[in-house]
């Protein structure tokens, strides 16, 4: 019987579907420094980001055949060398996506009504200064606006799915320039496909009103001093991708000056621990790296690591 720990939880969903092809699957999570012990009684073993799969690690399980990441990046997984030694790693990259492109949007629409602040303000100051706090008046609307995206990879392209669906133009740039089409399905089943071609860095960043990064973590941030120069004064910027990619002093200095609106930020330097620069600012929106964690996604992460892990073991 083929054992696998699921160390950092498992969707109920892709729980059962392993159960039902006759794996056992064991969700009690083994802290780090007992896992080398814990794994010699498995064969595989799934996590998300909490639990490293380093080298020395790897050398003392031998008996481990596949490693399974659900979620996209694999930081915490020495990937290569795991399969050096013919063990499997899997991933399930494309199941968040579409969570994560609708965060950027929480905070878009968030960011053009004020709402960060509002909802710090109408606890304290609801009830006897209602009328004052018609200073969150003056907000805009999304629609025909152009949403810039930085990284045209997965999250880059659902993100200009929901941006087209709401009727914004879109202007995207990647380090590998691609043309293509994108299809948007409707109710009804009624569907359309929208032509697309990237362009360079410098129109999405002087051509946007809005500004959002998808790409992997750099050696240095994307957008800093020079970028937020160059940016259409009034603009508003998402980071749901990684922490480093935006230089957060000059986001701050920017968003002191009112070049930048505002900003939405899922994703930190310095995480768990946030600058309170960042997590005070009332022109920043804030939520805690919950890109990925929605219901719907963790369902599908669950059942394509499931599905993958079976088909491994069944080859
Ligand atoms: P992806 O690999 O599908 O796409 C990334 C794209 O960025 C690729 O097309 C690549 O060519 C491009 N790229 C790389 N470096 C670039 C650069 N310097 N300039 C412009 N483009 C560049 O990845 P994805 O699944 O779309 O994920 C994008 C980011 O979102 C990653 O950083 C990932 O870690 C992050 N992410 C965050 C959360 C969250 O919880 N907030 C969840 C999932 C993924």
């Amino acid at each position: 019987m083929i054992k696998i720990l699921a160390n950092d939880g498992i969707d109920p969903v892709g729980k059962k579907l392993l159960e039902d092809a006759g794996f056992v699957v064991d969700t009690e999570t083994v802290a780090q420094d007992k896992l080398a012990e814990a794994l010699l009684n498995y064969d595989g073993i799934t996590v998300r980001s909490a639990t490293k799969l380093r080298k020395e690690l790897i050398d003392q399980v031998p008996n481990i055949k596949l490693i399974g990441r659900g979620g996209v990046g694999m930081d915490n997984i020495d990937v290569d060398y795991a399969r050096s030694k013919g063990v499997a790693v899997v991933n399930t990259p494309a199941a968040s996506s579409l969570s994560v492109a609708e965060l950027v949007f929480a905070h878009l629409f968030t960011g053009i009504r004020f709402l960060q602040d509002s909802n710090r303000k109408m606890p304290v100051e609801g009830a006897t200064k209602f009328n004052a706090l018609k200073a969150y008046a003056g907000g805009v609307e999304l629609q025909g606006k152009t949403m810039g995206i930085i990284g045209f990879g997965r999250i880059g392209r659902e993100t200009a799915k929901v941006a087209l669906r709401l009727g914004m133009n879109v202007l995207a740039y990647d380090l590998f320039p691609a043309e293509g089409t994108l299809p948007l399905t409707f109710q009804g089943g009624v569907s359309v496909e929208i032509p697309f071609k990237t362009v360079s860095l410098e129109e999405v960043i002087s051509g946007s009103d809005f500004i959002s990064l998808h790409t992997p973590f750099a050696d240095k941030p994307i957008l800093g001093a020079e970028e937020f120069s160059k940016m259409k004064p009034g603009v508003g910027v998402v980071n749901c991708s990684r922490g480093g990619t935006i230089d957060e002093e000059a986001l701050i200095a920017a968003l002191d000056s009112g070049k930048v609106a505002f900003a939405g930020l899922d994703v930190y330097d310095d995480e768990p621990t946030p600058r309170t620069g960042i997590l005070q600012h009332a022109k920043i929106s804030l939520t805690p790296h919950i890109g990925a964690a929605t219901n719907e996604a963790q369902e599908r992460i669950g059942v394509e690591l499931a599905t993958l892990i079976i088909e491994h073991f069944n080859k």
